[in-house]
């Protein structure tokens, strides 16, 4: 599979084709739809939670220079540093000045959407420093050389007899006969080999969930307790976040808080919950000794311009992907982006541009669902649209879509032509289909035809019924 949106639909073939990655997904479908819909049920102001946090993103990102620069004030005056990074050249160098002032040789990582945005540990790599994840997916997914495909859970497309392979792949000091047939097993060895990279990391590197405007806090929420060991144990803590990650006041992030873990996972709260202020002060039992933050805009200032700007209101829980019927299709390699769904399928053309992105836009049925448990009640359905809109009218979806799309809406303002030209198609794929009740082919639809069977319609086009039932 070549990781590059352009390659969107060879890529979604290939996943549709992937038997590991399907009984992948069917987990995915099962647990974490199920536990956020009894999480709801047991939380009866779910609802007014929501509203509120929408009310704060939207609040937030309408008067979000105000509050970066007091995030900047507050976060100073605790004793850490604020590095403004407009692209990921910027933010990628700023890390590496920090970790070569501090010596660095090894760097602990938490799990960190924008990290993986810019690419840090490559560039970490390819200047003699080695990143290492400490999230255990993230760690997996190092180990095999791939990328998230999930945003909370990024090895989701894999079985445990794969983790298992690449563990005895590549911790060749273990022993060969020990047994990894138990997820337990599994995770027993990670936290070994982790724990020795705990101890031995210089600088450690996580997200941020959220940053305080209000105290300069940045907060990370995990389920392993691997963030807190990333970032207290290190002499340097550098948080890489982008601009739309601030909130107002600890309130705010409090009633956020609430919302992500319930739709993320369907937790009432995550396991770990930190929070970081500035470096270590005096009487502190750990800490780090300097406290970097790391702001990255990468084309934001400019997307929040335009039609799109409320995407950057995502707080990242992902239920979106856990709902969508097609990332539950597909997965998340297949958009060849680090954000896919129909989040991604917004924010990744901001970043990358529409002509390499053009795809995305449409991987959606437009059923819905993603703005329906959105917990910031983000208008998804409408966003992809925009963006359609804007792809047709670039050219981006080649000259046969574009001439369909025009005789098309040519027919559509003619009704009598539309009508007659709608009930010959239909009584002609009726007559097809009319033997087995469904269509293995028909020309033209092969996207569809080529993974599903298309029921044979019944003869008659609605209009036609529903004035045959107003007469009877
Ligand atoms: S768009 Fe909404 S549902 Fe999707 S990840 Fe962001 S906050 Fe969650």
């Amino acid at each position: 599979m070549n990781l590059d949106s352009r390659n969107f639909p060879a890529n979604a073939r290939a996943a549709l084709g992937d038997a590991h990655l399907q009984d992948a997904l069917e987990r995915l479908r099962g647990g974490f739809v199920e536990s956020r819909r009894q999480a709801i049920g047991r939380l009866p102001e779910f609802d007014a939670l929501r509203d509120r946090a929408q009310l704060i993103r939207t609040h937030t990102l309408a008067h979000l220079d105000q509050y970066l620069q007091r995030f900047e004030e507050r976060a100073v005056a605790a004793g850490g540093h604020v590095h403004w990074c407009r692209d990921a050249d910027e933010a990628r160098a700023a890390v590496l000045d920090i970790c070569r002032a501090a010596d660095a040789k090894t760097v602990t990582k938490g799990k960190s959407m924008i990290g993986e945005e810019i690419a840090i540990n490559e560039y970490l790599q390819a200047n003699g420093i080695e990143p290492v994840e400490t999230d255990l997916g993230e760690y997996i997914i190092q180990l095999r050389g791939e990328a998230p495909s999930h945003i909370i859970a990024p090895a989701t497309h894999l079985s445990k007899e794969q983790v298992a392979d690449s563990f005895r792949q590549r911790h060749t000091e273990l022993d060969a006969a020990r047994s990894l047939s138990e997820p337990a097993e599994l995770l027993a060895e990670a936290r070994q080999q982790l724990r020795q990279k705990f101890l031995a990391a210089d600088v450690g590197i996580t997200g941020a969930n959220f940053l305080i405007a209000e105290t300069g806090t940045s907060i990370i929420v995990t389920n392993e307790g691997n963030g807190d060991l990333t970032q207290i144990l290190p002499r340097v803590h550098i948080v890489i976040a982008s601009l739309e990650k601030v909130v107002p006041s600890l309130d705010d992030a409090a009633t956020l808080l609430r919302v992500l873990a319930r739709s993320a996972t369907g937790q009432d709260i995550t396991a770990y919950t930190t929070f970081s202020t500035g470096p270590r002060r005096a009487g502190d039992i750990d800490g780090p000794d300097a406290y970097h933050v790391i702001l990255l805009d990468n084309g934001r200032t400019e997307l929040m311009a335009g039609d799109n700007g409320e995407i950057l209101g995502c707080i990242r829980c992902g239920a979106r992907l856990n709902h969508c019927p097609v990332y539950g299709a597909i997965g998340g390699h297949a958009y060849g982006s680090v954000y896919s769904g129909p989040m991604g399928s917004v924010l990744t053309p901001a970043l990358k541009g529409l002509k390499s992105a053009h795809h995305l836009p449409q991987a959606s049925s437009l059923c819905g669902i993603c703005e329906e448990v959105c917990p910031v009640r983000l208008p998804l359905p409408r966003m992809l649209r925009n963006l359609r809109f804007e792809a047709a009218e670039s050219g981006a979806p080649g000259a046969l879509a574009r001439l369909l799309v025009r005789l098309w809406a040519f027919s559509a303002r003619r009704p009598r032509l539309y009508h007659f030209g709608a009930g010959v198609k239909l009584a002609w794929l009726a007559a097809w289909g009319r033997r087995k009740g469904y269509l293995r082919t028909i020309p033209g639809f092969g996207a569809w035809t080529r993974t599903r069977d298309f029921p044979a319609p019944e003869g008659r086009t609605f209009i036609a019924q529903w004035k045959a039932g107003r007469r009877s």
